[in-house]
């Protein structure tokens, strides 16, 4: 027989959603034992996974199970009071523990979150951040003020009922966060994120039932909504991607539209309450309103410079690249032809002296052709670093086009240049040789007209023989 927690997920899917039809079906009793054995799933599929070390690095999924845990012991002390003594104390034993599920199973995806996450992610907490302001404002005016303010409730009872909700708040706090973390989005964590949500959902139903004097028993689709969010919790740590939900991923710092219209939905919840509580008249929460708009505000704030310095960067980083060329790290033609001219311009106002030089491989498609390209892009590299190792760092040597590279040599005249380019032409290497063609800036042609004639006095070194520098 295949050992239980073998088997493939899909046997729990059927198995849970039968459980799931059958708890609507079967009579009250029948189903308080659903409920437990429903609940107890997550439970005993995480000690099972982790006793077997099945489940790499449990500790987050052991901290989920305990919030579970927690809620099922809650489920059950409920259940007997309620079902089998008739009584619906406040506060209930239960309540004990149903409070205490929520940091517990909170802690569990604040660990997960910290691992999908690893390093600094000011752009994910921001986000969660404002999701969480605007839920908060929510749960705010509709649950906490109300349970605070209502007269029938002992101080205990009140603050036990003022804990449900900022309990879920605290776990949908964590949840939102876990769920903007970088990463991929395995089954499991999709499971997870939907088994949290539903609970979520269903405590936020009972508890605005409960306000509205609905009383503390539940509706079978209540009871259904919980159920099925321990069904998927479950079924998130039976699904073969569990070992990768908490894999680490980068952090990014750009919007997608769908996080810019959450974003955008959520800090319009604080000014959208402010104009319900207007329009109906009622108690208005000014305070809160207006700090909860500023911090989303500033957040938002934080948020756009970091998305500013981000872009700075990236145009930063650009340019050097834009300038650079990527086999010898030079300055590109790019860079040269917007150099030469601001050069001539600096030697014109200062009436100093100025030459170019081209330098360009002697047969060096014959290098290539016998040495094969790895080692003609090898002796470029070479090249340019050896000859850009005999220049001031006020010259600039660029790679003009293949292996043909231009010199600028400010300051200097015709004679200090043929001296400096025979420096660069000796430490060539690979025992290859160069030609180099010299010339002289006139004081009044332009750049083009200066590269000409070096270019030129380039092409006769290259007639002459090679192996040589030829003054224009
Ligand atoms: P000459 O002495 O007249 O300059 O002859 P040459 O063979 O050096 O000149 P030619 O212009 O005929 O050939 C230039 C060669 O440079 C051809 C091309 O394959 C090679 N080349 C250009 N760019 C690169 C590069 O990035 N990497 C490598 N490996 N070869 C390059
Ligand atoms: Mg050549
Ligand atoms: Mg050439």
């Amino acid at each position: 027989m295949v050992p239980l927690m073998r088997r493939p997920p899909w046997i729990w899917w059927v198995a849970s959603a039968a459980v799931l039809v059958a708890y609507a079906l079967v009579p009250q009793d029948a189903r308080l034992v659903l409920y437990w054995v429903v609940g107890a799933f997550p439970v005993v599929a995480i000690v099972v996974l982790a006793a077997r070390r099945r489940l790499v690095r449990p500790l987050p999924w052991l901290l989920v199970g305990a919030g579970v845990l927690a809620w099922v012991v809650g489920d059950v002390l409920w259940d007997l009071d309620a079902y089998l003594f008739h009584q619906t104390p406040t506060p209930a034993p239960a309540d004990l523990f149903y409070l205490a599920g929520y940091p517990l199973a909170a802690a569990g995806l604040g660990v997960i979150a910290s691992r999908r996450s690893p390093t600094r992610d000011p752009a994910g907490l921001i986000d969660a951040a404002i999701i969480t302001i605007g839920a908060g404002v929510l749960v705010w005016v509709f649950l906490l003020v109300p349970y605070a303010q209502d007269p029938s409730l002992t101080p205990v009872s009140k603050a036990i009922a003022i804990g449900y909700p900022l309990g879920d708040l605290l776990l949908l706090a964590l949840a939102v966060r876990l769920f903007l973390t970088p990463g991929r989005r395995v089954r499991a964590f999709r499971l997870l994120a939907a088994g949290l949500l539903i609970t979520l959902a269903s405590d936020i139903v009972y508890a605005v039932q409960a306000l509205d004097g609905g009383g503390l028993l539940t509706t079978t689709a209540q009871d259904i909504g919980w159920l099925t969010g321990y069904a998927l919790i479950g079924l998130a740590v039976l699904d073969p991607t569990v070992g990768t939900v908490d894999a680490p991923s980068r952090p990014v710092i750009a919007l997608t539209r769908r996080r810019l219209l959450a974003l955008a939905l959520c800090s319009l919840l604080a000014p959208g309450v402010l104009a319900w509580q207007t329009v109906r008249g009622d108690h208005i929460d000014g305070l809160l309103i207006a700090v909860s708009a500023s911090a989303v505000f500033l957040l938002v704030l934080l948020r756009m410079s970091g998305l500013m310095h981000h872009v700075q960067a990236q145009a930063d980083e650009l340019a050097v690249i834009a300038r650079a060329d990527s086999l010898t790290g030079l300055a590109n033609r790019r860079a040269w032809d917007d150099e030469l001219p601001r050069a001539l311009g600096r030697a014109a106002r200062m009436h100093e002296p100025l030459c170019v030089a081209m330098v360009d491989l002697d047969h060096f498609k014959a290098f290539n052709d016998t040495r094969g390209h790895p080692e003609g892009d090898r002796l470029l590299r070479e090249a340019a670093a050896h000859w850009g190792d005999e220049l001031r760092s006020t010259d600039l040597l660029a790679r003009h086009g293949g292996e043909e590279f231009a010199v600028l040599l400010p300051g200097c005249s015709m004679a200090d240049a043929e001296r400096t380019i025979s420096r660069v032409r000796a430490v060539t290497p690979g025992g290859q040789t160069c030609s180099a063609g010299i010339a002289a800036w006139d004081g009044g042609e332009s750049a083009p007209e200066l590269m000409a004639r070096a270019d030129a006095a380039l092409y006769a070194a290259k007639r002459a023989g090679r192996d040589r520098a030829v003054l224009a």
